[in-house]
Formats: C-alpha cells, structure tokens, sequence
C-alpha cells in the first residue's frame, strides 16, 4: 500500500522543489528558529518563521521561471559576499574564482534569455536547466540532458 506515497507524488507534480536558495532559507530559518529560543530574540523568531514560510512556499510553488530567477539573484548576491580578503586567505581564492564563474555563467544565461521570451525550467531528474520559449500553453518538456519529461505551461 503505497497509497499515499502516489499521493505525494501527484501533490509534488510540476512544483519546483528545493534549489540552492531555498536551502539557504531552510537552514537559516531553522537556525534562526532555534537560536532565538535561547537568545529570547523575537526578531530572530519572527525572520526564522518567515525564512522558513517562505522556503516552503518556494519548493511548493508552480511558478518555476520566478523561482529560477530569484535563485539568479540569489547566486549573485552570495557571489559578491565570498570574495575573497586582500591578503587572499587560504583557499578563498580558489572558491572565489569559483564562484566568479557561476556568476558569469548565471549572467551569460540571464542575458541570452531572455525571460521575455522564455521561460526556464529545471529538469527534477539531474538538475539540468531547460529553456522553454514562451506563449506555447501546456507543453510535454523534455530534458535534453537526461531524456526525462515533464508538462508545463509556457
Ligand atoms: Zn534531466
């Protein structure tokens, strides 16, 4: 009886999921949650609360092209933060370049785009990102990485 296993299953049908942003919503929420418990911050509560709200919001939502582009956002900002110190510390170079090229990446696939015309989907199989033109209605999508397929407005 794998009754409600199917359910979820269909429940789960077409919405996003968890992305890197939303991991970051997750575990700062949850952090945040807890911490204020022991620093009796409301703050720290109430930011938790939200984070944690709005991360589940994110992975139940069906508006993938939205949540693809503030993930974008997401990716830049943090970018930014990890550069490295001026003394270059270890490793932190090596991680900065790194991330310089996910930015580029990120930019160079945001400026092809654009999201006027397109719409961006990620496969749930492998991750893969696949561009959808827009205006077509409900389309069977096929990843072109790993073959899976899935339906979707454009
Ligand atoms: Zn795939």
């Amino acid at each position: 009886m794998n009754n409600w296993r199917f359910k979820l299953m269909q429940f789960m049908q077409g919405r996003y999921g968890v992305d890197p942003f939303g991991k970051f919503l997750l575990y700062t929420g949850f952090v945040l949650y807890i911490f204020s418990g022991f620093l009796r911050l409301r703050v720290a509560y109430y930011i938790g609360v939200i984070f944690l709200i709005y991360a589940f919001f994110r992975i139940l939502s069906k508006n993938h092209s939205k949540r693809f582009k503030e993930n974008l956002k997401f990716e830049s900002i943090k970018a930014k933060f990890s550069k490295p110190k001026a003394d270059g510390g270890r490793g932190s170079r090596k991680k900065w370049q790194e991330a310089q090229a996910r930015q580029a990446q990120n930019q160079q696939s945001a400026a092809a785009d654009d999201t006027q015309f397109y719409n961006y989907y990620r496969c749930r199989n492998c991750q893969q990102i696949v561009r959808v033109p827009k205006g077509q209605g409900t389309v069977k999508i096929t990843c072109p990485k790993c073959g899976n397929s899935f339906t979707d407005r454009t």
